[in-house]
């Protein structure tokens, strides 16, 4: 068994409040606020609830905000009122128990030899919890994932992202159901980081030469676990004003803040660490917006070991991993010569190549002068292990990035994959775990990214079962009509309709899901196209359904607004009206309300442009059941059994003709499966058969796509063999 979590159950502390001072006991607290930790451990998400539950959920969730409007004394009184000595006291220690018990990690016998040189880990995106917002949607979550679990498990990794001091944006609706966006300032002082020292102890600021100037780049921690995540702020004095604004914002602004945020991410992330002292045995480059990390590697093993250009690439390209995780065209960042020289002109001549050799470096053919530079290109050519994110994933992208390799078969282009996963204790809800201790034994938490340790769910008694998802599902209905009603005072509409919002959607209702990026190729409309059958499921009086909608669209894109907009309006259709909410501005708490309590999630991308995602992998385990298109993850989760499939696993080359096929398919397979499965109850009014797939369900994916197993594949697949600098390309299908 490995030791990657300490246990919930863990003996209660025997000291007591009395040998506490009101300041050692706030001081407790806050060095537990300070390490994200808390943010995946459910007991002591509930002590700072506790604290002051109105105020808690005012402040987005965010101890140190809340712990900031106390004195020490206010914090005992309450502290004394509520009973809360023991409790923190327990997170303190059990905090700290997790900090220290390194030796029994699965890292710890596994990846040992990454312990003085940690794989650092490159994303322009971290999603760790809602009240750190320095992420946007998928690929932020993803990242914010993969720490924890790395963390978890003591796989030795370091991470290096971008702090953006207005994140992403706040989405609110109009009254015409427009998305309109809001940038708020985030108040640092509120943000569990702290100015990252070198081994002098001094705060680090690095400095990026372009033709244009110098870009400044001071550099934060925030404690993850036992991840420390490295953060590059541009908000620094001697900045030029437009500079300090670099990192503001994510995926905002034109091309040319992409490539100066891109070049702070990659090469300014590379002098941080070398500031640091932290020298690096592996880098992951999530995606290709760090790639320019590459070159500055390069620059290092050339002055400090003297190598030749050739040999310092080669020694480069060795020890990186790149993971691609787009299918669209569109997605990956080019960026075309004048940009790039005036950026990474004084990168280039200190490595020592011509302007045209460096544009080789990120196109498909180095000589063909019209081709722009594709970070993506320079992520493949300079890694000796790429990999995409799920199985069809990696021959759709083997497919695209063949002329890479123009000599050789499909089969043979050197891209493997890694399926995505999602870091369990993150996106479970506890009720549904402390059912799995029950019947499955606390053990679960140490093994829970390996097979098997989720076989035994048959055993949990079906009723409780439903109990438990029941009660989510309320907890959902609560959180949207609180949401829904809101919103309805925002717009200043009347009080019946704020009243008719309070009291949306049934709790015996099938109830759908959909929350995502509102990007086209998602299809978040594709139920309209046969809107006439769907009414008509929604308005059955014997066996209704309902949906629950969230997302936002990039502030760039019209059409995805208006789908936005149509599907928003639907609550003005009688034929709908109070069985389709749009709950706005879905981030992380949100999506954790929607995934913990719905009996569907509906996921309709067109095949095959979802690389992966992930948010149904959060529904597994906390009692749902997806019903997808067969695309990214679930054309691989899928085993008839486990859920329900939208189409065939095909994809139509006439785009109009798939979106129809698909939206047959999607009500046909509502109406003539996931409907009759749903109401067919025994005496009792349990579901079994649908429960019987719920079980087959966890039992089948629920450890498979857990973040613990996508960092054991990256670990033994990639960057222990990266670490030990070996040529063998990477060979993971
Ligand atoms: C999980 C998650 C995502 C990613 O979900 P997809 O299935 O990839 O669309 C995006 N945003 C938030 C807030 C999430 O929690």
């Amino acid at each position: 068994m490995s030791q990657t979590e300490i246990p919930p159950s863990a003996e209660p502390s025997r000291s007591t409040w009395t040998d506490v001072t009101p300041q050692a006991l706030y001081d407790k607290c806050m060095t537990v606020a300070r390490n994200l930790w808390w943010s995946w451990h459910p007991e002591v998400i509930n002590l700072f609830r506790d604290l002051d539950p109105v105020r808690w959920r005012q402040l987005d969730h965010n101890p140190i905000a809340l712990l900031s409007e106390m004195t020490p004394e206010q914090l005992a009184q309450r502290a004394s009122e509520m009973v809360l000595y023991t409790r923190i006291n327990q997170a303190h220690r059990r905090l700290n128990d997790y900090l220290n018990n390194t030796q029994t990690t699965w890292g710890a016998r596994k990846a040992g030899v990454l312990g003085s040189m940690p794989v650092a880990y490159f994303s322009a995106e971290f999603g760790i919890h809602e009240s750190v917002p320095i992420y946007s949607g998928g690929l932020g979550v993803l990242s914010g994932d993969h720490i924890k679990s790395a963390s978890g498990l003591g796989v030795p990794l370091v991470a290096i992202g971008l702090f953006y001091d207005q994140g992403y944006f706040k989405q609110h609706l109009n009254a015409e159901g427009w998305q309109q966006e809001e940038y708020l300032n985030t108040n640092v002082e509120e943000m569990p980081m702290e100015p990252a020292r070198d081994p002098q102890g001094r705060p680090i600021t690095v400095e990026i030469d372009t033709r244009d100037g110098r870009l400044l780049a001071k550099v934060w921690l925030m404690r993850v676990g036992r991840v420390p995540l490295y953060l590059l702020d541009c908000d620094v004095e001697g900045n030029r004003p437009e500079d300090r604004e670099l990192t503001s914002r994510l995926y905002g602004g034109d091309l040319r803040t992409r490539i100066r945020q891109e070049l702070v991410l990659g090469v300014g992330g590379v002098k941080a660490l070398r500031a640091m002292g932290i020298k690096p045995g592996v880098y992951h480059l999530n995606e290709g917006h760090s790639a320019f990390a590459t070159l500055e590697v390069m620059r290092e093993r050339m002055h400090d070991d003297g190598l030749p250009f050739d040999d310092a690439l080669r020694e480069v390209a060795r020890r990186t991993v790149f993971t691609t995780h787009t299918p669209v065209p569109a997605g990956h960042d080019r960026f075309d010569g004048k940009l790039m020289e005036e950026h990474l002109g004084p990168l280039r001549e200190k490595l020592g190549i011509s302007y045209e050799q460096l544009m080789g470096l990120g196109r498909v053919e180095p000589q063909n002068e019209g081709e722009t530079f594709c970070m993506t290109v320079l992520g493949l050519k300079l890694s000796r292990r790429a990999n995409a994110v799920s199985n069809l994933h990696g021959v759709v992208s083997r497919r695209m990035w063949a002329n890479l390799w123009p000599w050789r078969v499909e089969e043979e282009i050197p891209i493997g994959h890694i399926t995505n996963g999602v870091h369990i204790p993150s996106w479970l809800a506890y009720p549904m775990a402390q059912l799995y201790d029950k019947y499955l034994g606390t053990g679960w938490h140490m093994t829970m990214g390996e097979p098997g340790v989720f076989d035994r769910v048959y055993e949990i008694d079906p009723g409780e079962f439903w109990e438990t998802h029941n009660a989510l599902k309320s907890r959902l209905l609560e959180f949207v009509r609180r949401r829904v009603s809101r919103q309805c005072r925002r717009r200043n509409e009347d009080e019946a309709s704020v009243e008719a919002a309070r009291n949306v959607l049934d709790p015996n209702s099938l109830t759908i899901g959909f929350a995502r990026r509102f990007a086209t190729y998602k299809r978040a409309n594709l139920f309209l196209r046969d809107i006439d059958s769907i009414a008509e499921l929604v308005a059955d009086s014997n066996r209704p359904v309902q949906f629950i909608f969230a997302g936002k669209a990039h502030p760039a894109d019209e059409p995805g607004k208006k789908f936005i907009q149509e599907i928003a309006n639907l609550r003005r259709d009688p034929r709908f009206a109070g069985r389709i909410v749009f709950v706005e501005d879905y981030d992380i708490n949100v999506g954790r309300h929607l995934i913990q309590g719905v009996d569907v999630w509906m996921n309709n991308p067109r095949r095959p442009l979802e690389a992966s995602g992930t948010s149904g992998q959060k529904v597994v385990l906390n009692g749902g059941l997806n019903f997808s298109v067969l695309d990214g993850w679930w054309a691989e989760a899928y085993n008839g059994m486990n859920g329900f499939a939208i189409g065939k696993g095909s994809s139509h080359v006439d785009v109009e003709k798939n979106d129809q096929r698909d939206a047959e398919s999607l009500s046909q397979v509502l109406s003539e499966e996931v409907i009759p499965c749903f109401y067919d109850r025994d005496a009792f009014g349990i579901p079994l058969q649908w429960i019987d797939r719920v079980f087959n369900s966890v039992a089948t994916l629920g450890a498979q796509f857990s973040a613990h197993r996508m960092v054991i594949d990256y670990t033994e697949q990639a960057y222990l063999i990266a670490a030990g600098g070996t040529t063998s390309e990477m060979s993971l299908r």
